[in-house]
């Protein structure tokens, strides 16, 4: 065995410092999620998609989202804002700045599906991506964007300029944990649901876009479908639905790398 040199102490001890130094940075990064923004989609003029029975997406959304702002602040300990409190429009800009503006950790934007054929049914989640995940997807997203395009002015026209910044965006932190966190909150909503599960999957939601925090858009279920609609306009189905996707925000943190049980879910 060699001996110990003045030399070799030095390394250990800038190695053992080094260590150290990452494991308090480390941890700043691991800081609990505290404030959280949940956006109800549509509202106001916007109705969003129409049930067979007139039921409006924009009211569904509304009631998903007060069920969930409470599950998270009364189990998870967070603060919630919800982009609209009411039957309001805000145009779909203004919802990712209130999250940028009040340094939110995380951003959720609830919407309910629609479909010509009255079969289609269950959930999907998404994060944004300019590579939208299939056909389907874009066609999702343009009738997500398309009220709002119509009635503001603004294009959300996917050109080059727009494709640069998202390519950008895919570099970012935010944008990976985006994925962990539809991941996430969508695994966890099928297995407490056992909804029909469409995947997790990419499209150019306007709703995502200029998050500067992991953001999700989740659709809940077909509101042209008879059985989901019944379960979204009960309230056993949307306490079922805030508590999985609050369980699914708990889980995001655990994997990383904050265990679950720390986030502090309150049975
Ligand atoms: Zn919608």
């Amino acid at each position: 065995m060699r001996p110990i040199t003045l030399k070799r102490i030095f390394f250990i001890t800038i190695t053992l410092s080094c260590l150290f130094v990452a494991t308090l940075s480390w941890a700043d990064v691991e800081a609990p999620v505290g404030l959280v923004v949940i956006d109800p989609g549509h509202g106001g003029i916007d109705k969003g998609a129409i049930g067979p029975r007139g039921i409006k997406e924009k009211d569904l959304t509304l009631k998903v989202a007060k069920a969930l702002a409470v599950v998270l602040r009364e189990k998870l300990g967070l603060t919630v804002i919800l982009t609209r409190e009411d039957d309001t429009f805000i145009p779909l800009g203004e919802r990712t700045e209130v999250a940028n503006s009040r340094g939110a950790n995380l951003f959720i934007s609830i919407h309910v599906n629609a479909a010509k054929s009255s079969r289609a049914s269950g959930i999907e989640t998404f994060f944004l991506s300019y590579d939208a995940t299939d056909e389907e997807a874009v066609r999702l997203a343009a009738v997500e964007n398309g009220f709002d395009a119509a009635h503001t002015g603004i294009e959300y026209a996917f050109n080059d300029d727009l494709k640069t910044t998202l390519l950008d965006l895919v570099e970012t932190a935010a944008h990976h944990d985006s994925s962990t966190l539809a991941e996430a909150i969508h695994t966890s909503i099928i297995r407490s649901t056992g909804r029909g599960d469409r995947g997790v999957r990419q499209a150019p939601f306007a709703v995502l876009e200029g998050a500067v925090m992991p953001a999700v858009l989740v659709e809940l279920g077909f509101i042209s479908n008879s059985s989901d609609e019944r379960w979204l306009l009960s309230k056993a189905g949307r306490k079922e639905l805030a508590h999985s996707i609050a369980l699914g925000v708990a889980d995001f943190q655990g994997r990383r790398g904050r265990g679950v049980e720390k986030v502090g879910y309150r049975k």
